[in-house]
């Protein structure tokens, strides 16, 4: 295995991640699992990114995914703190018919896990300064970067220069290194707010992940660990502004409102967050010497909490073509790699980028014709066995052409 060399002011690895969030981080354990040598580069302090006041998501982890946490060894560092879903139960507000699906329908495990993106986070972050291979540089800020057919040199702004076969953009969805490479993306804006906070309450969920369609967008109750539950509360834009500076008591209402009274008494506990929310996919996942990985790559609407996931399935495939790539003697960052990637990547993408588009215009209105027809179809498509267990691999992760890694396999 070749190793991250510091000479003098240089240091060289195989590839270099610029975006250390949960996709670059796991990108870059994936890669040591391989044998491959990376350098992670982000300009966020990772103190100020495991502070409970910079997310206050919890994510889905699917049941792939997590396999792929447990192969890698992060696992163990996340389980304590993760809350596994086991039911996942879909309802238009008031509506008497909805779409159960239980996970014993598809055997023992369940259908994912719900874990706080700063347990997900701080599991990474204690690793990846463990791995003699990754060299973790943060904060850090990249002020030139130069791709070529021998190879990607980079310089920070205390003059440290890296070089590598091939850069990686994990820089999240407004991503400068897909700018700077000139790939144009396309999307649009949501009239739609995220509003995400942490409610207590007084009877406990079942692990029953909950997803309410109410006109002005999905409402869901996601399971965690204890007596709470993740709410992402998807809102009109103008009126979550004004929700989210509401005072505690009627804020306290208006959630009442949409969640009912199967939870018991309810507490809204810590903050609120705001996530404004978009579309956005790159026209290619590749360009000289450079991939795109999660939201750099592919930026979707988290109705079905898959964009982290689609993220992490980049992960796997990227770093299962580059360990076959490297054990062949190939240059990873040849073209003819890269599209393997892109191959495999590019539709599972773009099909959910569209599945979460279409559910999500389909649901957000009160169309009275398209509510019935919502209702009736949504009530049907359950008692459909393969339309459901199809469902239900979606969930898990496991549709598709799927990465060793998300198997639970090694590289
Ligand atoms: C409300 C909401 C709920 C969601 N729930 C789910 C869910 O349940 N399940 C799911 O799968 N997905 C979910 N998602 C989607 C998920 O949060 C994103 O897909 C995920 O965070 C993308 O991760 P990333 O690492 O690609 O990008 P980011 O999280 O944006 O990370 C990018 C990283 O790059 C760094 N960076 C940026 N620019 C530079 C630069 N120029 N130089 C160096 N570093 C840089 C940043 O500091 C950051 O660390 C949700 C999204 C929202 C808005």
């Amino acid at each position: 295995m070749k190793g991250v060399r510091g000479k003098s002011q240089v240091i060289e690895a195989e590839v270099l991640i610029v975006g250390g969030g949960l996709v670059g981080a796991t990108l870059a354990c994936a890669l040591d699992a391989a044998g491959l040598a990376s350098i992670v580069v982000d300009h966020a302090d990772p103190a100020a990114l495991i502070d409970a006041g910079f997310d206050g998501r919890a994510s889905a982890v699917a049941l792939a995914s997590q396999r792929m946490f447990s192969s890698l060894g992060l696992w163990p560092a996340m389980a304590a703190e993760a809350a596994p879903i086991l039911d996942i139960r879909v309802s238009e507000g008031g509506s008497p018919l909805y779409l159960h699906l239980n996970h014993h329908q598809m055997g023992e495990d369940p259908f994912g896990y719900m874990v706080e993106n700063r347990v997900t986070r701080r599991a990474l972050f204690e690793r990846l300064p463990r791995l003699p291979s990754v060299r973790w540089l943060a904060p850090a800020r990249l002020a030139g970067l130069t791709r070529s057919s021998s190879g990607v040199e980079a310089r920070l702004a205390d003059g440290r220069r890296l070089t590598a076969r091939l850069v990686v953009a994990a820089d999240g969805r407004a991503s400068a290194v897909r700018r700077d490479a000139g790939i144009r993306t396309v999307g649009w804006p949501y009239r739609q707010t995220g509003l995400v906070f942490t409610l207590g309450h007084e009877v406990p969920h079942g692990n029953v992940a909950h997803e309410h369609f109410l006109p002005s967008g999905p409402f869901a109750i996601l399971p965690m660990t204890g007596n709470r539950s993740s709410i992402v509360w998807t809102e009109k834009r103008d009126l979550a502004a004004h929700i989210a500076r509401l005072d505690e008591a009627a804020f306290l209402a208006e959630v009442e409102r949409r969640v009912g009274d199967f939870l018991g008494r309810l507490e809204v506990l810590g903050p609120r967050w705001a996530y404004p929310l978009s579309l956005r996919f790159a026209e290619t996942a590749l360009a000289r010497r450079l991939a795109l990985v999660g939201d750099a790559y592919h930026a979707m609407h988290p109705i079905a909490g898959q964009g982290l996931n689609m993220g992490w399935r980049d992960v796997a495939a990227l770093a299962e073509v580059l360990a076959e790539a490297s054990r062949l003697g190939l240059d990873i960052g040849d073209v003819h790699v890269l599209r393997d990637y892109q191959r495999w990547r590019r539709f599972d993408n773009l099909f959910m980028l569209g599945v979460t588009d279409v559910v999500n215009r389909l649901f957000s209105n009160d169309i009275r014709l398209l509510r019935w027809t919502r209702d009736l179809g949504m009530a049907a498509w359950g008692r459909v066995g393969p339309l459901s267990r199809m469902s239900m691999r979606q969930a898990m992760g496991t549709l598709g052409d799927t990465p060793r890694l998300l198997r639970g396999q090694p590289l």
